[in-house]
């Protein structure tokens, strides 16, 4: 099979023919026509992970259908179409008991230890398996987990967003944002979505925003014109933290799901308290939200945004696209 591999950091993955993985018990294999690209692989190459172990295929945004199924598997069957968790859970710890597997520290995440999706064909653990539903494409079902099934948690189980609320999504052109304000609208919420790349402001609109803005216009139109911001989903992070943070309604809540620098942020307690705040961080997601999220899908609420395909040999151009926010939406890998 065709897969890349990333052999040393800092230098784009390369091209390989490998055998077909074997698989274990548990586990089955799945044949991929396409698996996303994501921001997280580009920090990989570049070391931002210690846990990596080198040489891996990259890559987490796993769908297509089983070929071969392991020992002591069951629910699950050769032909199924399947996506999964971009982790395995441990399955034992005091989270994964009751149902909160992304927040499980024992937890092994494809494409770091393990190996990922840029290749033909994976074995995947099939206890973070989810079905995809007839009516939901393969680039659809890919992100389910990492993307728009992480901002389905992120909004939802963390914010608590409710219908009606302002929700302002912060890097709303991005390959998460872009999602997040689709999932924000299908919620019942007034979108607002900052972005500083103004050739994305129609796509934006087009996918459900309310008003798109500018990181100068967080004050004026969201806390001025507004009442402020119920809940803010933060994909961007320090850059953007303190006018989310000031956009905020008493009683708002901001949830952190991305930050592109180390910088550290000083909370102001005293406002945090008065106003009943809360900044919150979220991690990945559930089976469950994945399917949350892809039944948003077959209601048509929710759809992934394409930017382009490459193939394995074009993953290197795409990161540089996706590093100088060339991209609006996901690049996908296709593979067969
Ligand atoms: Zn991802
Ligand atoms: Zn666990």
């Amino acid at each position: 099979m065709k897969a890349a591999v990333l052999e040393k950091l800092n230098q784009f993955p390369s091209v390989k023919n490998m055998d077909l993985p074997e698989v274990g018990p548990g586990e089955v294999l799945i044949r991929q026509d396409v698996t996303g690209i994501c921001y997280r692989d580009i920090l990989t190459m570049e070391g931002f992970f210690p846990r990596v172990t080198l040489p891996v295929i990259p890559g987490h945004e796993i769908a297509g259908k089983i070929e071969y199924v392991g020992e002591g598997v069951s629910g699950f069957s050769v032909g199924d179409r399947v996506a999964s968790l971009i982790y395995i859970p441990c399955g034992k710890c005091k989270y994964c008991k009751v149902g909160d597997t992304n927040l499980c520290q024992n937890k092994i995440t494809y494409g770091e230890t393990r190996n990922g999706s840029y290749s033909e064909y994976i074995v995947a653990d099939a206890r973070g398996l989810v079905k995809i539903p007839s009516g939901v494409s393969d680039e659809d079902a890919a992100i389910s987990a990492c993307v728009t099934g992480m901002v389905y948690h992120a909004l939802v189980h963390v914010g608590r967003l409710k219908k009606g609320e302002n929700l302002l999504v912060t890097g709303a052109g991005g390959g998460v944002g872009i999602h997040a304000v689709q999932i924000g609208k299908a919620l019942g919420a007034r979108v607002f979505a900052e972005s500083t790349s103004p050739w994305k402001n129609e796509k934006i609109m087009e996918y459900g925003a309310d008003e798109v803005i500018s990181p100068d216009q967080i004050d004026e139109i969201v806390k001025k014109k507004n009442g402020g911001a119920d809940v803010v989903l933060e994909t961007v992070g320090i850059p953007t933290f303190e006018k989310s943070f000031k956009s905020l309604a008493a009683g708002g809540r901001i949830v952190v799901i991305g930050n592109v620098s180390p910088a550290a942020f000083p909370l102001p307690l005293g406002v945090t308290i008065l106003k009943g705040l809360s900044v919150s961080g979220s991690i990945s997601s559930t089976t469950e939200d994945m399917k949350s999220a892809m039944e948003m899908v077959s209601r048509g609420q929710l759809k992934a945004v394409e930017h382009e395909k490459v193939f394995l040999d074009g993953i290197g151009k795409a990161y540089s696209e996706m590093k100088n926010r060339k991209n609006l939406g996901k690049i996908f890998i296709k593979l067969h």
